[in-house]
């Protein structure tokens, strides 16, 4: 196998982020709503609304939540279809998927599976899901095309692909503020709170770097996506992005 001077560059930019996530589980909730004001429920609410998984049908709805971690995303699906879907949390990092688990049992949801896996390779056969969400989780991956073409390959045709991830801020302002917070403000709040401020650090310039909303999309339509849209959220803070695989 080749192992040129960029896969060492993946390699590496993976285990800096398995790292970071390691660091933070156990803190990773709780982080999360400091940070953002509470303002991440919001958008988790506003990317399950979107999904707007069946409330019954003959059979239940398969959801794959890739970079599932803590199991946010799939607590809110089974929540909105009465318990009818029936998600596949998956997450390359252990530590995170612990938590997933634990918060689950606490609620006592038994339909949701947990699956330690990489976004770039999903140990599931073509076709096996009716939608594939990812939240705050793209932008971590180091091939991020791979995860495209991944994603597309496990969806049904039919099924559909929803993205929820920071992006470009489009409002005048609004765009100078966010940067002031993100690059003073946060790592500072890591140092204090999860007593990790290079984890923070790396998150916010991750942020940075990835694709604004253009760009992505046409990245997903490259990975073979129909219909691919997006909606921005808090004036592009963040972005839902949807695509079908026909
Ligand atoms: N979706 C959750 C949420 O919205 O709260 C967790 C998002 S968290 C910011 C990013 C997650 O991506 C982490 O749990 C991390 O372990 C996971 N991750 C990073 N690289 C991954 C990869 N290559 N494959 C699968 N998961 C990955």
């Amino acid at each position: 196998a080749s192992f040129g001077y960029r896969d060492v560059e993946v390699e590496a930019k993976q285990g800096m982020v398995d790292e970071v996530f390691h660091n933070v589980a156990k803190r990773y909730d709780i982080m999360n709503d400091v940070m953002s004001g509470g303002v991440h429920r919001l958008w988790k609410d506003a990317f399950v609304s979107r999904l707007a998984p069946p409330r019954k049908g003959p059979r239940p709805f398969k959801v794959i939540d890739v970079a599932g971690g803590t199991g946010d995303i799939a607590f809110r699906i089974v929540e909105r279809s009465g318990g009818h879907a029936r998600p596949t949390v998956v997450d390359i990092n252990g530590s995170m998927l612990a938590v997933g688990r634990e918060r689950a049992a606490k609620k006592g949801y038994t339909d949701i599976d947990f699956v330690e896996a990489n976004a770039e390779d999903l140990p599931f056969e073509d076709g096996s899901f009716d939608a594939y969400t990812i939240a705050f989780g793209i932008r971590n991956v180091p091939r991020i095309d791979k995860a495209l073409s991944e994603a597309f390959r496990v969806l049904r045709p039919g099924g559909r692909f929803l993205c929820l991830e920071f992006s470009a801020v489009d409002v005048p302002g609004l765009d100078k503020i966010y940067d002031l917070y993100s690059f003073n403000v946060i790592p500072k709040m890591g140092k204090l709170i999860a007593k990790d401020e290079d984890s923070y650090q790396y998150l916010v310039e991750s942020i940075k770097r990835f694709p604004n909303q253009e760009r992505f999309a046409e990245m997903i339509r490259q990975a073979g996506f129909s219909r691919v849209s997006y909606t921005n959220l808090t004036g592009g803070v963040a972005a839902i992005h949807v695509g079908v695989k026909i």
